[in-house]
């Protein structure tokens, strides 16, 4: 058959494993899962709710339009309805701005390592995808800029970066935008800024409302904690809404989705708590990390890299056999770290204490 030829060597996007089957292996009653960054406090209890007493004919197609939640989102962003694109995830977002502009003779301007999905849709859609290694971290936006030519259709940061935690200042993204050219599209993936506490940040509805060559995509997966229910959205000048919209799949967002977010939306005082408690849950990572003296990317997300100096593969195993499924950064582009994401006090607790045991069984070894 005639498939793409770059599909034949593409790989599908590899879940965690499933909980039941790491308890039944390890023979484990209880697993703490702090890999995939969503919220260990779950959804504000009002979505929860909203979700109860949702009486729903299942029968029906949710509301292409997203009809209500439009509304909610335009409140809370003090956007207009045609500044708005919904997906099923920021995911979904990725893929239609993909699926819009790239093509075989065009190319993608991307940070490395960052989110995989830029360059898993890139390589579908048949772009050159051009990588700008990191920066000690974090976005190297002067050697990005360099590389965008006339035939640059989009280029991607990502800010918290996933996975080094990193965000750009106001400054420098500012500085950035202003001389990207106007006929290239830059998407702003904005899964963590609930999460960002620095002075130096910005907020991107600003750029997304100034510049005419900007996307802002926004996931209810992390801080807003219903990844299950596949919420994202994008903010942009209306002329790209109006683009993309055709692109989108009729019913790409689904009708409890939408219900839950609108209330998740309008319970800020929940997301205020779970910004506080993550930032709490950092500082007992980054303690230990100095503790141990262990190098790390100091995160303003609600995840960690940090850098064990052995194999990440062997972390993340040695912790999945005793309850804790991590990130080994070996997929992520750092294979001596892992990726934990900030849970409660008591998970991260947990997670600690067996870091610290599987240090302890190391030095132990070499000594
Ligand atoms: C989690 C994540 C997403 C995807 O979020 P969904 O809305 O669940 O699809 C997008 N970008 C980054 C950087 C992420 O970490």
């Amino acid at each position: 058959m005639q498939w793409k030829e770059q599909l034949l060597t593409l790989k599908p996007y590899q879940p965690g494993r499933p909980i039941e089957s790491v308890k039944r292996e390890y023979g484990l009653e209880n697993i703490v899962k702090l890999a995939s960054n969503e919220n260990p406090f779950g959804a504000s209890p009002k979505a929860v709710e909203a979700l109860k007493e949702a009486v729903t004919n299942f029968a029906i197609y949710p509301d292409g339009y997203a009809t209500k939640l439009r509304e909610s989102m335009c409140d809370f962003l003090k956007v207009n309805q045609n500044q708005l694109i919904f997906g099923n995830g920021a995911d979904n977002l990725i893929q239609i701005v993909s699926r819009a502009f790239l093509l075989p003779g065009k190319n993608t301007v991307m940070p490395s390592p960052s989110f995989s999905q830029y360059k898993h849709n890139a390589i579908v859609d048949g772009a050159e995808i051009r990588e700008i290694p990191l920066n000690d971290g974090e976005h190297d936006l002067e050697s990005m800029l360099k590389a965008i030519d006339e035939n640059t259709a989009v280029v991607w940061v990502c800010s918290p970066n996933n996975p080094t935690g990193l965000h750009i200042s106001k400054e420098k993204l500012v500085s950035f935008l202003d001389r990207v050219p106007d006929q290239t599209l830059v998407v702003i993936d904005d899964a963590y800024h609930d999460y960002v506490v620095a002075d130096d940040f910005y907020d991107s509805v600003d750029f997304a409302k100034t510049y005419k060559n900007v996307i802002v995509v926004r996931t209810f997966s992390k801080i807003y904690g219903i990844a299950s229910l596949r919420i994202g959205y994008g903010i942009a000048h209306e002329d790209i809404i109006r683009a993309l919209e055709p692109v989108r799949e009729p019913f790409n967002v689904n009708t409890l989705g939408q219900i839950a977010a609108i209330a998740a939306i309008n319970d800020q005082e929940y997301v205020e708590e779970c910004k506080k408690k993550n930032r709490d849950g950092m500082a007992q990572f980054e303690l230990f990390c100095k503790e141990k003296q262990l190098k790390y990317f100091p995160s303003q997300a609600n995840f960690i890299l940090i850098d064990f100096g052995t194999s990440g593969d062997e972390v993340f195993q040695y912790l999945l056999e005793r309850g804790y499924i991590v990130r080994s950064g070996n997929a992520l582009g750092f294979p001596t770290s892992v990726r934990v994401t900030v849970g409660s006090t008591e998970e991260n607790n947990g997670v600690i204490e067996v870091m610290t045991q599987y240090l302890q069984e190391k030095a132990a070894i070499s000594n």
